[in-house]
């Protein structure tokens, strides 16, 4: 079975505006709540919220500080690394008193409420939306976001991956050729962005000429360009307000975006890829040329990458914002390839062929089952380190439209309902004379359903607890029976419903395709052994006169 296609903007779970510490204020992360209690609060309890932040001092009027900006007097802050036992300020990473780790951070009370007030009177707003920053920060420096940037992201409807980005992650789609009316953009756009002539050399005049894709351009979903307006919008503000620049987007309309360059970036990797937008599709992928896909190190097909808009990742990344963790380098933009050089990229793509049909032979060689390497296809090899490399890989067979077809898998548009996706997927092959449908429900049963229940059922009576309202995890359920950090309802992890949702359906496919006792058998040691656990307490229940 293929994976589903995928074009949705990044949320981290819960998602979240801006990198700030709340600690344990509030159990929502709500800034804006925190603040509003805390304010009301202030007599009773003074301004103080305890969180573990970076130790930053002012250079001219000694005030520590939260950024390397002093908000007081607008001096340059510098990092102070001390040893949180004995409060030694040292350079050394080992405390010269006590042996132990230095930090540059340290845990102490910062004015929540005077750092919103602040942030209000800079974005000059007499109303805030509600903004969700973080628990704790958890990055070596421990230095906290601007919290302008979050209030200015609320606004504009966009939330931020962990680096502080703005992401959109979509399946890599593989596209070499594409036409102007495809992508939906004018000739004239599309001239300006360097494509003066098509395939065969003549000047492009018309929407349907056929044009080579240039290795770093990519098209985009709507869903991505919608996104990529509110990242642009917030990106102005940001830079009129916070920087005292001009708007460097000027995005009224996702048509707008064509032209703007993108930053390609691969999980498990830590290098993006310069990319440019040149157009979009109503599929929900991310066409690029094979060489991009392939530049990001990742396979050509069928894996999802993020974007993001390049001046997020200059302007708001920082490797002062990334986890301290070991793997908290991956999916960052620490590094950046700007020009995409096809020698370079993973040997995969250069075995790809580029023709423009097959040979007689290849066809006979096909029909006599001939084994690939009997056979000569002209590659991608062929054409490294020439100027064909880039414009003038061949295809064999030509699309009316890149993206007609259903836009969305029945994968998707099923959502959850397992029962429903199987129905829909035996009424095909039921149909289909190259598929025994039987064979099919067996190896649904052996490779999805029968490890997903064992392994459902194994796991209940080891499975962990966790806390509804702040999601602490226990590995045992405290005697106490509620969360021991805060009084919060304790639930399972894995239900009963988890474990028998694949019963029905797997013992309708064994009576319906009369696969074996011995399949059918495997299935009713499940159901006992489910049933053995869950035991129907409405039958259990006794009433009185059962003793008498
Ligand atoms: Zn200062
Ligand atoms: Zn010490
Ligand atoms: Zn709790």
């Amino acid at each position: 079975m293929g994976r589903p296609e995928k074009s949705r903007e990044r949320k981290m779970a819960p998602p979240t505006h801006v990198l700030f510490p709340l600690g344990r204020l509030n159990k929502n992360r709500a800034l804006v709540r925190t603040y509003e209690k805390a304010k009301n609060d202030e007599k009773k309890e003074g301004r103080g919220m305890e969180v573990d932040v970076a130790r930053l001092r002012c250079k001219t009027c000694k005030n520590l500080s939260l950024s390397i900006t002093c908000s007081a007097c607008g001096g340059e802050c510098l990092w102070e690394r001390t040893c949180s036992n004995c409060q030694v300020m040292t350079n050394r990473e080992e405390c010269p008193k006590c042996g132990g780790k230095t930090h540059i951070w340290e845990r102490r009370n910062i004015d929540l409420v005077r750092a919103v007030d602040e942030a209000k009177r800079r974005l000059g707003w007499t109303n805030l939306p509600e903004i969700k920053g973080v628990q704790g920060l958890i990055s070596a420096s421990k230095i906290p976001e601007r919290l302008e940037k979050g209030f200015l992201r609320a606004k504009h409807g966009v939330t931020i991956f962990r680096d502080t980005t703005c992401r959109h992650d979509s399946t890599n789609v593989t596209l070499t050729q594409f036409t102007p009316r495809e992508v939906r953009v004018d000739v004239p756009r599309l001239r300006n962005l360097g494509y003066l002539y098509d395939i065969e050399g003549k000047p492009l005049l018309l929407p349907d000429q056929i044009l080579a894709l240039k290795v770093q351009d990519v098209i985009i979903s709507d869903d991505g360009a919608e996104f990529f307006t509110k990242v642009a919008n917030y990106i102005d503000e940001m830079l009129v307000t916070l920087y005292q620049m001009k708007p460097f987007y000027n995005i009224k309309k996702p048509q707008d975006l064509v032209g703007q360059f993108t930053v390609g970036l691969s999980p498990h990797t830590s290098a993006g890829v310069l990319s440019r937008i040149i157009g979009f599709t109503h599929a929900h992928v991310g066409y690029a040329h094979p060489y991009f896909h392939c530049a990001k190190r990742r396979n050509t097909d069928g894996d999802e990458d993020s974007l993001m808009l390049l001046a997020d990742a200059l302007i708001n990344f920082s490797r002062r914002f990334i986890p301290a963790t070991l793997g908290g380098t991956m999916d960052s933009p620490l590094v950046l390839t700007t020009r995409l050089d096809p020698t370079e990229v993973d040997d995969e793509v250069h075995s790809m062929e580029s023709c423009d049909h097959y040979s007689l032979e290849f066809y006979e060689a096909a029909s006599r089952f001939a084994s690939p390497s009997e056979v000569t296809v002209p590659t991608v090899k062929q054409l490294l380190g020439k100027p064909a490399q880039y414009e003038s890989l061949a295809y064999t067979h030509a699309v009316r439209s890149i993206d007609e077809g259903p836009h969305m898998t029945a994968y998707i548009s099923l959502e959850k309902r397992m029962v429903a996706k199987v129905k829909v997927e035996f009424a095909l092959e039921d149909r289909l004379r190259a598929v025994d449908p039987a064979e099919v429900a067996n190896r649904v049963l052996l490779s999805h359903f029968l490890p997903d229940m064992y392994g459902n059922l194994r796991s209940f009576s080891k499975q962990t607890f966790r806390c509804g309202d702040c999601n602490t995890k226990y590995r045992r359920a405290p005697l106490v029976g509620h969360c021991t950090r805060c009084n919060g309802k304790l639930l399972l992890t894995i239900y009963k419903g988890g474990i028998e949702k694949y019963l029905k359906p797997s013992l309708e496919l064994v009576e319906r395709y009369h696969l074996p006792a011995y399949m059918k058998q495997r299935i009713n040691l499940i159901q006992k052994d489910i049933d053995s656990i869950f035991i129907d307490e409405k039958s259990v229940q006794k009433g009185l006169a059962d003793y008498m």
